[in-house]
């Protein structure tokens, strides 16, 4: 097997994993180069107009990485490292995630490179407007399909259905993640926490071990971290640290995670909050607990770290926060990880129902969501963890074996090689 590098980018380290798998599935070199690569990749630029009358140039991104399986899928992301080659691996991700947990969609992704803080909510939403019609012309409900992502939510979903709408007509199914209001899933705002609770779950019961007795530490106090925070304490599991961009939190007897949701809503920040103490937010990923939880960005668990690196279990609720060498490392410690295309899937699971429903325009009440969203999810980690456990390779080997074979399957039928 390839050794992986040091200083591999965003995308070369997807690359890398897909690479791993790739001999074991039998693709010959002209599938192996279709699924390499990227089916289409733009950039628009937006001319932003601020609210004090300057115009300032950003620019946005839109990859598909590949469609065999249905149409693109994949969230926007604002951030200021959001480029072509951080969203160029992220839309890869989605296709073999979209495969694994077996949702019909490939994958896509897309982002506007822009510190999100710096915008006022009014400049925001013309961006936002102005990024939705730059893409118009390669999305659709039955060809690009957008989400939520790292600071975009709700709000964002619906000023793209209606900056859309207003070009095609009423088109709900444009994007998923909206508010219920407009067509959003019951369901959707907590289903990527959900999904991952739901993989906890069911690792710790093959490992015989009781929720109760194990220690969390979560990276990252957004939609992900903070819905990861809330069912896994609801679960019994006892959270010691968490972390957002402002900072990081300890309690070793368990933070009390209602009035810490609440704490950060009101003051912006987990910080500061009553009963905890302080914790140098780097030390967070190295400390004593069972389980480490990223939930923000990516890249996080490197060769810098990783050999620091205490926790029995890694769940991946981020993107690619764990780079091919930290992962080698980890391995190698015995440390068991479970890969973001398994552990965060529950979001673009109910992004498919969502899409559903407003296909049907019928909605579904939350507790059928969310007993078909632990279908998925436990169906996929079961086939996971059986093929892991058969071939005696890892839980990532086996998540991208799993899902490489089905879009490989899929490019055949379809004539694509
Ligand atoms: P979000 O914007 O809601 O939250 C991001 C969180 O990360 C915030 O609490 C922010 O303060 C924190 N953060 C940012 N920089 C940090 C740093 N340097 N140290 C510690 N914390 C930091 O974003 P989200 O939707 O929760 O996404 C988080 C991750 O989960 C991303 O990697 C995203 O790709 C992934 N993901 C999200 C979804 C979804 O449904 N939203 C689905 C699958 C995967």
């Amino acid at each position: 097997m390839a050794e992986p590098r040091d200083d591999m980018t965003p995308f070369e380290a997807v690359t890398f994993f897909f690479d791993a798998v790739a001999d074991q599935v039998g693709l010959d070199d002209q599938t192996h180069a279709v699924l390499a690569g990227t089916y289409r990749e733009i950039r628009v630029q937006i001319a932003l107009r601020r609210d004090n009358g300057s115009v300032e140039t950003l620019y946005g991104y839109r990859v598909q990485h590949n469609g065999a399986r249905g149409p693109y899928k994949g969230g926007v992301r604002y951030h200021p490292h959001a480029d072509l080659e951080e969203v160029r691996a992220l839309a890869a991700l989605m296709t073999w995630k979209t495969a694994l947990v077996d949702v019909p969609f490939g994958g896509a992704k897309g982002g506007i490179s822009v510190d999100p803080t710096s915008l006022s909510m009014t400049e925001r939403e013309r961006m936002t407007r102005r990024f939705m019609g730059q893409v118009s012309y390669i999305v659709g409900v039955n060809r690009d399909i957008m989400a939520p992502d790292m600071n975009t939510n709700a709000q964002t979903m619906a000023w793209m259905m209606d900056a859309y709408g207003q070009r095609v007509g009423h088109t709900p199914a444009i994007v998923t993640g909206k508010p219920v209001a407009l067509g959003g899933s019951l369901g959707r705002e907590a289903a990527t926490g959900r999904g991952v609770v739901m993989v906890l779950d069911e690792l710790m019961r093959d490992d015989n071990r009781q929720p109760s007795e194990q220690t969390l530490a979560i990276q990252g106090f957004g939609n992900v971290g903070s819905w990861t925070a809330r069912l896994a304490s609801e679960q019994g599991y006892r959270i010691v640290a968490v972390s957002d961009v402002g900072g990081a939190i300890t309690s070793s007897a368990g933070l009390d995670i209602e009035h810490l949701v609440a704490h950060a809503r009101e003051s912006g920040s987990v910080v500061d909050f009553p009963g905890s103490e302080p914790l140098d937010p780097d030390e967070l990923l190295t400390l004593d607990v069972d389980v480490l939880i990223p939930a923000a960005l990516g890249e996080v668990i490197t060769k810098s770290n990783a050999d620091r690196v205490r926790a029995r279990y890694i769940i991946e609720a981020a993107n690619n926060p764990t780079t091919p060498v930290a992962d080698r490392m980890l391995a190698d410690a015995g440390v068991t990880i479970v890969p973001d295309i398994l552990a965060n899937a529950g979001g673009v699971t109910v992004s498919y129902f969502e899409w559903t429903q407003n296909i049907q325009q019928f909605s579904w009440d939350e507790s059928r969501v969310n007993d078909e969203l632990g279908r998925h999810m436990r169906s996929a980690y079961r086939q996971v963890r059986d093929y892991a456990d058969a071939q005696g390779c890892d839980l990532r080997h086996s998540a991208f074996a799993i899902a490489v074979q089905r879009v490989a399957d899929a490019a055949h039928l379809r004539g694509y090689v």
